[in-house]
């Protein structure tokens, strides 16, 4: 304890016991300009305050915090050592200084959060500073100090930053929020709160398929206050479960209007605040105000906002089950906005995701926005979770998530918020804007169909199965072979006869076959090209394999790829199905590429092995395709002859003047390292379902061994 013993008893009164710094009456009078240390007024007052220092005390005990707090104010006194300084409060201190230049106050303040580490036992305590610089015309030295902690109150939730300076802005947010509290009950009396309504629109259709709504208040001498203000002090008092149930009485009273209109009508939803669940029956007072107006529940939709979950907790997680088991549709407010959403998905149950806007902001300004929001949609469908974006303000922001499958959106781009008397329902409310509700069921279940997944119309069973048959293959000292294959890979190998991957390693070790043959050389292919890709349609196993490579690197002369595979016969379940099959393994062991025409003009790759492209993957009409294609690969004296062979039009006029049941033609390849090699092209025309078509198939002439078609 400090010796008091030598101070008058005016000074006694302004000393702090534990620290022997002044206290707050101290720090007042100096402010004042009386007492013994008053020296003229202070331009600066520094307000600090640790955060945790509670759980620090709870850890150590009250006399493991006195310590903590007299060695801070030792280090405090050490770095401000002609400053007065004073202890206000349990964990906080102000520093009075006659004049600091900004960056002398920044440094001092670095400096001592390092010495503070010397006395917080590793348990890492912030401290957190509020600056306030006198004008000079203040005329309360309580007021100077006040400021001082606003400025510092306002980053307490900023975890990074820890200093902050008493700015204009912060004043005026001050101010009104100081309206605030000294008039919400005025508010309310009043009725100055309103509903504003803002558009939420099918990604699909454009049309639009709901509202949020969203709290004003009009303020007579201030105007329209937003409740990005009033809705903390609201919560801060308490009282925001009274604002939210006025909000949601105002919404089915606009409900009821809109069922009596004959316009259309859509589902609304409201936000409800994390304090909402706990300062009343929340579900209950909106399931009478439902009653009041005769309001189904499909049409209020209820918001909880990421950051109000508090991860994990089971009485929210009941609560959120509680309206859903009700039929009410529950909805994930800024999701990614907090700090556990992931855990926050697992532990609670939603219906709908909504992605905070922030996401949106660097649409067009960094690359990996795309590609997160992409993921966010594709997780949630995964989930079996609808998703909404909010903050759409462009058209490329629409188009972009109408792509990946988001379902609704909400933003500018669409409209604003506005008051239910902005709209007009003969324009608003028609059936040409507005879906009609009855088809939102519909729509749902188009949403639920994930169109960036690799199995996009799987039932969702919340099973993590990776539909994607891959495998890691390592080619080394000639020979390849599997390393990993995943669930679906093994269901793929067991549907072509192979039960395990020592099996199908056995297979590849026999280099003398066809398939392992051409497997190495797809392999290879995928090296070589560009883009490390390739494919190639193999028969393993009386099956034609679709095999997709990647290659991903080499190390000490292995080299590994990832693989991949699809059973092309697999969807064949009838005998002819099955010999079909066996055909076919033959005619893909022979060609290295077939095309199948269409008498419409469009023409598309059925297979291909080889390093040509499918060139119907980037160009279907058949024309063009047969030009590109006369121009990659063939001698440029072959290519008319070419055009001509493949004119759709007369293949079966030239048929029937062979009489035979297809025509065959032979051209020199273009392809560097083929050296002119003769390459022989069929078209087989057949009839089915009501039209021509025209199968293409192309192989070497010199690898002719039999001809199944004889
Ligand atoms: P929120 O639920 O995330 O609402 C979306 C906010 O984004 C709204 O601000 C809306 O006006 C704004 N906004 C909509 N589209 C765009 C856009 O394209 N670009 C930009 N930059 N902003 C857009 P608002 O109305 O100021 O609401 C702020 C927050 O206050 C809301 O965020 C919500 O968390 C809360 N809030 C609003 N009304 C209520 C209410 O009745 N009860 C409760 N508990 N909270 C409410
Ligand atoms: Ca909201
Ligand atoms: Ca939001």
């Amino acid at each position: 304890m400090i010796n008091t013993d030598n101070y008058s008893v005016e000074e006694y009164e302004h000393i702090d016991e534990l620290t022997g710094l002044h206290n707050l009456n101290g720090a007042l009078s100096h402010l004042q300009g009386h007492g013994k240390h008053a020296a003229g007024s202070s331009s600066v007052i520094i307000y600090l305050n640790v955060m945790n220092f509670k759980s620090f005390n709870q850890r150590y005990g009250f006399v493991g915090g006195n310590e903590f707090l007299r060695g801070l104010a030792e280090e405090i006194k050490c770095l401000f050592p002609d400053e007065l300084i004073a202890r206000t409060a349990g964990d906080q201190f102000i520093i009075l200084a006659k004049s600091l230049e900004e960056n002398e106050i920044i440094d001092r303040l670095a400096r001592l959060g390092e010495a503070s580490a010397r006395h917080d036992k590793g348990l890492r305590l912030h401290i957190k500073a509020g600056i306030y610089q006198a004008t000079g015309d203040e005329t309360d030295p309580v007021v100077m100090v006040d400021r001082a902690k606003t400025a510092c109150d306002d980053i307490i939730k900023v975890y990074d930053r820890d200093y902050n300076f008493y700015d204009e802005a912060l004043n005026k947010k001050n101010e009104l929020r100081q309206y605030v509290i000294d008039n919400f009950e005025n508010a309310f009396e009043n009725k100055y709160f309103k509903v504003y309504y803002q558009k939420e629109v099918r990604a699909l259709t454009g049309k639009v398929c709901g509202y949020e709504a969203l709290a004003r208040w009009h303020d007579p001498q201030m105007g329209i206050i937003s409740p990005a203000v009033f809705i903390e002090v609201l919560e801060d008092v308490h009282l925001i479960h009274k604002l939210d149930l006025c909000i949601i009485d105002m919404v089915c009273r606009d409900i009821r209007e809109d069922l009596e209109s004959g316009y259309a009508v859509e589902a609304v939803s409201v936000n409800l605040s994390q304090l909402d669940f706990e300062l009343c029956d929340i579900m209950a007072e909106i399931d009478k105000c439902r009653a009041k107006y005769g309001i189904p529940v499909d049409l209020l939709h209820i918001e909880v906002t990421e950051s109000a979950l508090t991860s994990g907790s089971d009485f929210l997680s009941e609560q959120i089950q509680k309206f859903r088991k009700a039929g009410y549709e529950v909805w994930m407010d800024d999701f990614g906005s907090g700090y556990s959403s992931f855990n926050n998905l697992k532990n609670y149950e939603f219906d709908v995701l909504k992605i905070d806007m922030d996401f949106l902001r660097t649409f067009e300004t960094n690359k990996k926005t795309q590609v997160i929001i992409g993921t966010i949609v594709n997780m949630a469908k995964e989930l079996g979770i609808h998703t909404v974006a909010e903050g759409v303000e462009t058209q490329q922001q629409y188009d972009f998530l109408r792509r990946i499958g988001c379902e609704k959106l909400q933003g500018y781009l669409f409209g604003k918020p506005k008051p239910i008397d902005d709209f007009v329902r003969e324009v608003d409310c028609s059936f040409d804007v507005c879906e009609d509700f009855e088809l939102a069921p519909y729509y749902d279940r188009i949403g639920e169909i994930n169109v960036l997944g690799s199995t996009p119309l799987r039932e969702k069973t919340l099973t993590v199965v990776n539909n994607l048959p891959i495998a890691i293959v390592e080619y080394y000292n000639g020979i390849c072979q599997y390393l990993y294959a995943n669930n679906s890979f093994m269901a793929y190998l067991s549907s072509i006869g192979i039960s395990s991957l020592e099996e199908a390693n056995e297979l590849h070790h026999n280099v003398e076959h066809p398939g392992t043959i051409e497997f190495v050389e797809a392999l290879k292919r995928s090296e070589k090209n560009p883009d490390h890709r390739s494919a190639a349609d193999i028969a393993v196993n009386v099956a034609i394999v679709n095999h997709k490579i990647r290659f991903i690197g080499e190390k000490n002369g292995r080299k590994a790829y990832a693989v991949v595979a699809r059973n092309t016969s697999i969807h064949g379940e009838s005998e002819t199905a099955e010999s079909l099959h066996v055909a076919m393994v033959h005619v893909f062991n022979q060609y290295f590429r077939v095309d199948l025409y269409d008498e419409d003009g469009t023409v598309d790759n059925i297979f291909l092995n080889t390093d040509q492209l499918a060139v119907a993957d980037y160009e279907n009409n058949a024309v063009k395709a047969v030009e590109i294609y006369s121009n990659m690969y063939l001698y440029p004296e072959d290519r008319k002859r070419f055009r001509k062979f493949y004119d759709m039009t007369t293949v079966r006029d030239r048929i029937k003047a062979a009489g035979t049941e297809y025509i065959v033609d032979y051209y020199h390849s273009a392809i560097p390292g083929d050296r002119g090699r003769m390459q022989m092209y069929m078209i087989l025309p057949f009839y089915y379902s009501g039209r021509w078509k025209y199968i293409s198939l192309c192989r070497y002439a010199d690898e002719i061994r039999d001809d199944i078609w004889k």
